[in-house]
């Protein structure tokens, strides 16, 4: 089978360090993956340029670290213990567990005609049964009922339960807004395509508070602001699309929802949504707990719920999108290269630095600039293998800038800087460095 290119991104992504299969020593993990050196700060970098916007340039918004592990009647009022389930079914031949809308299942499940689409044997599938998608533990000492909890499958619930400590302390007022990143699980049951469904990753959330009947302006507000601030990414705005949620794909707190999609090597799929929630959440919070969530409007005096619109994206699939996108195979001077052409303010590696060859003075001279840029900025120091090789090494790593100490370094203080997608090389002054690289990675 000819390799596709998630295969080769995959292979790209172990092979230099963003991204390796969990206990892989032992056989690995089901989809769960752990980030490597440059994996780690390039989801950073996402994370990081999310909070940016969304907390620290906004007046009407505040971050919030709730923990994981909730209340386990939180998820009986969110709904998730009743109806956060996907249908399955089984092959009593083969012990293989499908979502019922598995696409490679022919027929329907629990007749006669339908077939497996593992082992083949007809007849074999069971009628779908309702999974809950939540991992459930206990706390304490003791294994029983009154001891379950569960790891929450989502941050958002995070932020209802502390919508009114944070209104309350921050002396904020309706329409405003909670963000929060962090870990959710679910237990999902057709999980794959790498990064893209996990049972373990990181959301980037933020619930916007609004007095009932603004709900629709403000959806459609954090519609246009998501959407601006993905292709503020650099990913190509002919791979991003707006889908909107039928009648029949709402999820069961959803009025409105649009999910913003990427074209994937594997298809085009959601990584983020933008979801009206009426007052779904809060009232059921309201009910559960027996205490009041209802905002006291200052200057009417009016009293409501606040509705909420929600935006949610995945910090890992957010990840994999910037990867797929700057994924490119090139030839360069009759070889071939393969480059991420990440943003260069998210890329991992700033800039690498190389003494041209490892004597005359360049070294010295390469590590004293790699010293002096290393407080502003995440650099790497490679003097092994030719010049090309080590271009190469980063081209693949996705470093914006390639600076080379050669022999006129020593002479005249000056370096070249290699710009990873035009190729082109400026001579740059060695003090001159730190500003140069400022002014490239902006934005
Ligand atoms: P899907 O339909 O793909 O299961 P969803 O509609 O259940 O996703 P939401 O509950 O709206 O997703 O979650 C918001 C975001 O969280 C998604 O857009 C995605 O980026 C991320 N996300 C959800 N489930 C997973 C997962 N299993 N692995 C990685 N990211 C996920």
């Amino acid at each position: 089978m000819p390799e596709t290119v998630m295969d080769k991104l995959v292979s790209l992504a172990k092979r230099r360090g963003f991204v390796f299969q969990s206990s892989e020593i032992y056989g690995g993990l089901g989809s769960v993956w752990d980030y490597g050196p440059l994996g780690v700060e390039l989801k950073k970098n996402i994370k990081e340029r999310w909070w940016r916007s969304m907390v620290h340039e906004r007046e009407d918004i505040e971050g919030l670290d709730a923990a994981i592990l909730m209340h386990p009647k939180v998820w009986e009022a969110s709904g998730h213990i009743a109806g956060f389930t996907d249908p399955l079914v089984d092959c009593k031949q083969c012990k293989n567990r499908f979502r019922a809308d598995d696409p490679r299942i022919k027929g329907t499940p629990g007749q006669p005609d339908a077939q497996c689409p593992v082992c083949g044997t007809k007849g074999s599938l069971t009628v779908a049964r309702q999974f809950n998608l939540m991992f459930k533990t206990f706390m304490g000492p003791v294994e029983e009922a009154a001891a379950v909890v569960y790891l929450r499958p989502e941050t958002a619930q995070g932020i209802y339960v502390n919508y009114l400590n944070v209104l309350q302390s921050s002396r904020q007022k309706i329409p405003f807004g909670i963000a929060q990143i962090g870990k959710a699980f679910r237990n999902e049951i057709t999980p794959g395509n790498f990064i893209f469904r996990t049972r373990e990753f990181e959301q980037m959330e933020m619930q916007f508070f609004v007095k009932p009947g603004t709900e629709g302006e403000w959806f459609e507000f954090w519609r246009g602001e998501r959407m601006k601030w993905l292709q503020g990414l650099g990913i190509r705005a002919e791979k991003l699309r707006w889908h909107q949620h039928g009648k029949d794909e709402l999820a069961h707190y959803a009025k409105d929802a649009y999910d913003i999609e990427y074209e994937f090597p594997f298809g085009w799929h959601e990584f983020e949504g933008i979801h009206n929630r009426s007052d779904f959440d809060l009232s059921n919070h309201q009910r559960q707990s027996g205490k009041k969530l209802e905002y006291l409007d200052p200057a009417t005096n009016e009293r409501f719920l606040p509705y909420v619109v929600e935006t949610s994206a995945g910090a890992d699939r957010t990840a994999l999108v910037v990867l797929c996108d700057a994924y490119r195979e090139e030839e360069v001077e009759g070889e071939k290269r393969v480059v991420l052409q990440i943003k260069p303010s998210l890329a991992p590696l700033k800039a690498a630095v190389f003494p041209l060859v490892n004597k005359d003075g360049m070294p010295e001279l390469a590590r004293r600039i790699y010293d002096d840029l290393r407080g502003a900025f995440n650099v790497f120091y490679d003097d092994g293998g030719s010049i090309g090789r080590r271009y190469r090494r980063q081209d693949e790593a996705g470093t914006p800038f390639g600076i080379t100490v050669d022999g006129q370094s020593t002479q005249d203080q000056t370096v070249t800087v290699r710009d990873r997608d035009t190729l082109k090389q400026d001579r740059v002054a060695a003090g001159q460095l730190a500003a140069y690289l400022k002014e490239k990675l902006a934005g």
